[in-house]
């Protein structure tokens, strides 16, 4: 699905360097490696506060401590997402409210998110699906009418823009109060391990988090609060700062490569490629809002499970993101969900699959993929 190693290839000695450096430095965690990382996401990001931690898990449990949200709060996300984005909420003793997701973008319904709004509603958690945001201006409006905070989960939509309906253009992950992203090794920008990140332009907030994730520490040996132990070491801080000037380049390649998936297959019935709603059709050359770290197609009147088998035998990689909806899974179910609220995720879970996707796609490879499906498709 993904080929690090040919990404590698291209960065070996500014990688392999930076790391030595850091070993002879021995500063492998907290050192100013990270520090400048940070920097540099932030000015990348245009977001005043960055702040490193484990992974893209945490993150999302830190940016809930760090808002204050108190066991019984009730917090809305997708239904239609990984499971990290729920288990969180869950393990605050927060209440996750899962919801349905758009038919064409997959991301968070808005009409579902009104109807889930109780006076315990304390937080939406848009989760940028794909690679493409969802739909911020109106869960900003929403957040602001129902006084909730936003968490966006950006784990999957690093880099993409956001244009509001003005024509101004934000990055993905810094329009809420905070937002989370992680950087484990296949996601857009990855490291070499685990790593994660918390977004935002609020003083107030980013101080508090900075001391969560340092055992609620703001002076040494007081803590204030309960915090974790959660940091991003300073070897995955080189290799971050080493991809991150191309990162644009990065999610270039991939929007390449899914313009080039999606003129193979926009005239066939039984497939519909991904739709791009913020800003653009996906096949224009100048797509900005999605970064593809999923390409992702619903098949209509398929066999999707023939067709996954049929593509591994050809020794083609493919995924289905995501085959569970959550309100489904063992540990999340709720009495208060009906069947019929989820009947777009219900759907999704049987229609999905998504294609390798990454920075080294070439069109050779590309050709086999998209003409390998169609021969299956016109079996
Ligand atoms: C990857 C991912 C996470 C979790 O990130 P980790 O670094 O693996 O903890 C959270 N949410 C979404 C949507 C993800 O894709």
């Amino acid at each position: 699905m993904v080929d690090l190693k040919g990404q590698y290839g291209n960065i070996k000695d500014i990688v392999n360097s930076s790391i030595q450096e850091v070993i002879e430095n021995t500063a492998f965690i907290n050192g100013p490696k990270v520090h400048e990382f940070q920097k540099n996401l932030e000015s990348y990001l245009e977001v005043k506060h960055v702040i490193p931690c484990a992974n893209g898990t945490d993150a999302l449990q830190i940016a809930m401590m760090g808002l204050g949200l108190k066991p019984g709060d009730e917090v809305i996300t997708a239904d239609f997402t990984f499971a990290a984005t729920v288990e969180v909420i869950a393990l605050l003793q927060l209440t996750p409210v899962l919801v349905d997701v758009n038919e064409d973008d997959f991301n968070i319904n808005i009409n579902a998110i009104k109807k889930a709004i109780t006076p315990k509603t304390k937080a939406i958690v848009p989760v940028h699906l794909f690679g493409q945001c969802a739909n911020m201006e109106e869960i900003m409006k929403l957040a602001k009418a129902h006084d909730l905070f936003v968490i966006e989960d950006n784990a999957q939509a690093i880099g993409a823009n956001y244009t509001y309906s003005n024509g101004t253009k934000v990055k993905a992950g810094t329009i809420g109060n905070v937002g989370a992203t992680s950087f484990f090794p296949s996601k857009n920008l990855g490291c070499y391990g685990d790593g994660g990140a918390i977004f935002t332009n609020d003083d107030n907030l980013a101080h508090t988090i900075r001391g969560i994730v340092n055992h609620g520490m703001y002076e040494r040996y007081h803590h204030d609060v309960v915090g974790v132990n959660s940091r991003l070491d300073s070897i995955q801080a080189v290799v971050l700062d080493a991809k991150l000037p191309l990162l644009d380049t990065y999610n270039k390649a991939r929007q390449i490569a899914a313009r080039k998936y999606n003129l193979a297959f926009k005239d066939l019935e039984s497939i519909t490629i991904p739709k791009t709603v913020n800003g653009c059709d996906g096949i224009c050359d100048t797509c900005d809002c999605h970064v593809f770290h999923q390409y992702t197609l619903r098949l209509n009147g398929v066999n999707r499970d023939a067709l996954v088998k049929y593509l591994n035998d050809k020794g083609i990689p493919c995924g289905v993101y995501y085959p569970i909806p959550l309100h489904k899974q063992k540990a999340y179910l709720d009495k208060r969900y009906n069947e019929s609220d989820f009947e777009v995720t219900n759907q999704l879970v049987k229609d999905v699959i998504s294609l390798p996707m990454h920075t080294e796609l070439d069109d050779q490879q590309i050709e086999f993929i998209t003409s390998t499906i169609i021969k299956f498709i016109n079996e």
